[in-house]
């Protein structure tokens, strides 16, 4: 059948879309539809709010997402089912959302219509040189799965993020510097499509939509069922964790920032300032953490440069040479619990992780180091404003390495040049007070305005709750072809989002 997506791809793709981009139709939202001829039709199931479950099910990692209602959410156990979900909605008129994880801090993947879930399409599977995994196996389950063949993929640093989103923005963790993002090792991507198709895309057919996938941002081109990645053959982390005192902050982060810039790929981690409660008078807490992908040894003459970039040492330091499972448990705080155990509360019997209250960040990449004066800035936005029962982070993480070894535009993830990404981030129990909420926003914003001037950029997956030029901050130069690939594969923008691709 000549659709206009097989038109599309059949001329050339992306560059005859670019005649089309522009028209691209709006489509009507809203109606209710019959919700017992799709509940009828899946494997899985269907919760609508008068089912008992609803209230959970409805959940997101951040509770702040509880006030969103949809009308349904639809647990997809098979791409059959997300093909249904899709079908049923789109003739019914109901604006969609795809969910995995539930772990975008904006709160993208749910809505007031139907939420497609696919955090039960959790296969993990190794064959060969591949990894097959799906896109509601979370970071945990993945590691599971791997580590019988001693090899691992890049999983950020929280067990229950799912690479039905973390793969679709970039994907960053421990491994990127000697590996790339998550996404780079991305092979080949089966996707439900808005006019409910399956498709498998991978560099042979249906190249651009794949392109897209690698970090162009979960929820723009259709629902992902199935990743295949090549994984890498690392048994084995050097997991470390030094806290330092505050008062000398500014000279262990401008010092933090030299030595990841300048460190070897297989050194990874991250810098943190962290008050738990930024009550005036609190003192915040230092903290360099990550992993070391070689010898146990090279790591400790790289602390050891560390203190002296420094001219301090750290009050406290851990190192233990691990392997992937332990290493990456001890990141996410779950070394004492099960597999089972260290999953969102909720979700399973055992779960026991909580859920994060209310949260408002504000992330931005970064090219090059700051100067003394920008750290400078950057630590008074920090300690601006202090409030009782705030927990107030300043999160940075290190890029660069193999990550900046690929051409920008051969995935979407755009930030080639990057040396880390940084952002304010002000988290607050459940149902905090306006005057809270005002509060946390209006500092956050601020963090992101300091950092502003200073950026190359912002990344999709670390969204920021305010944000001005998204689509060149997230996207830089590869925006114009993730409309093309958009056109070509949802003409009708049928998936969407406030920061989708077009929108
Ligand atoms: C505590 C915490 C720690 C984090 N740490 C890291 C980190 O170390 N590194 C990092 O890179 N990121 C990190 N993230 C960010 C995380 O990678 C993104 O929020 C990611 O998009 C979450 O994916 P998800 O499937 O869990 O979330 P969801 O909220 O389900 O999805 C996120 C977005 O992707 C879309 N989407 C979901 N599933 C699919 C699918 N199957 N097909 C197409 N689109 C889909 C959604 O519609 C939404 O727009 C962290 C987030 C949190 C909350």
């Amino acid at each position: 059948m000549l659709n206009r997506r097989n038109f599309l791809r059949a001329s050339g793709g992306v560059a005859a879309a670019g005649a089309l981009a522009g028209a691209v139709p709006s489509v009507s939202f809203g109606a209710t539809g019959s919700y017992e001829r799709l509940r009828a039709g899946l494997q899985g199931d269907l919760l609508l709010p008068t089912d008992s479950g609803y209230d959970l099910a409805k959940q997101l990692q951040i509770a702040q997402y509880d006030a969103v209602s949809p009308q349904a959410i639809a647990y997809c156990e098979t791409p059959q089912d997300v093909a249904k979900a899709i079908q049923f909605a789109s003739s019914e008129g109901i604006a969609v959302r795809t969910r995995s994880g539930g772990h975008n801090y904006s709160g993208w993947s749910t809505g007031e219509g139907l939420v497609v879930d696919v955090s039960r399409i959790q296969h993990a599977k190794v064959n060969g040189s591949t990894l097959k995994v799906g896109p509601g196996a979370s970071s945990i389950r993945a590691i599971e799965a791997l580590t019988p063949y001693n090899k691992q993929i890049a999983t950020g640093t929280c067990p229950t993020v799912c690479p039905g989103g973390f793969f679709s923005g970039g994907g960053i963790g421990y491994q990127t510097r000697k590996f790339g993002t998550g996404s780079d090792r991305v092979t080949a991507a089966t996707v439900v499509l808005a006019d409910g198709s399956i498709v498998r895309a991978s560099s042979s057919y249906d190249s651009s939509l794949l392109w897209g996938l690698r970090g162009g941002g979960g929820g723009n081109f259709g629902v992902v069922v199935d990743w295949e990645v090549r994984p890498v053959d690392q048994p084995r982390m050097v997991w470390y964790e030094q806290w330092w005192d505050y008062d000398q902050a500014p000279a262990i982060f401008a010092a933090w920032q030299a030595w990841m810039a300048n460190g070897s790929d297989d050194l990874a981690g991250q810098f943190v300032l962290v008050t738990p409660d930024a009550a005036p008078g609190a003192k915040p807490m230092v903290l360099t953490t990550g992993a070391y992908l070689g010898p146990q040894s090279e790591l400790e003459t790289a602390l050891a440069q560390l203190n002296s970039l420094a001219k301090t040492a750290p009050l406290s330091k851990v190192v233990a040479d691990l392997t992937y499972a332990e290493a990456m448990k001890r990141t996410y705080h779950c070394d004492q619990l099960t597999v089972a155990q260290c999953q969102r509360a909720g979700t399973t019997p055992d779960a026991q992780l909580p859920r994060t209250g209310f949260q408002r960040e504000s992330y931005r990449v970064f090219n090059r180091e700051m100067t003394a004066t920008e750290i400078e800035k950057v630590l008074a936005a920090y300690d601006a404003n202090r409030a009782a029962g705030h927990t107030r982070v300043l999160h940075v993480m290190g890029l660069g390495g193999a990550a900046n070894r690929i051409s920008r535009t051969s995935t979407a993830f755009w930030h080639r040049d990057a040396t880390f990404v940084a952002g304010f981030v002000n988290q607050l129990g459940a149902n905090p007070s306006a005057t809270d909420v005002q509060a946390a926003t209006a500092w956050a914003g601020n963090g992101g305005r300091v950092l502003d001037p200073m950026s190359s950029g912002a990344y999709v997956n670390f969204t920021s709750t305010e944000l001005t030029d998204w689509q060149t901050k997230y996207y830089g130069g590869n925006y114009n072809k993730l409309r093309y690939v958009k056109f070509a594969y949802d003409p009708d923008n049928f998936f969407r989002h406030p920061r989708s691709i077009g929108s």
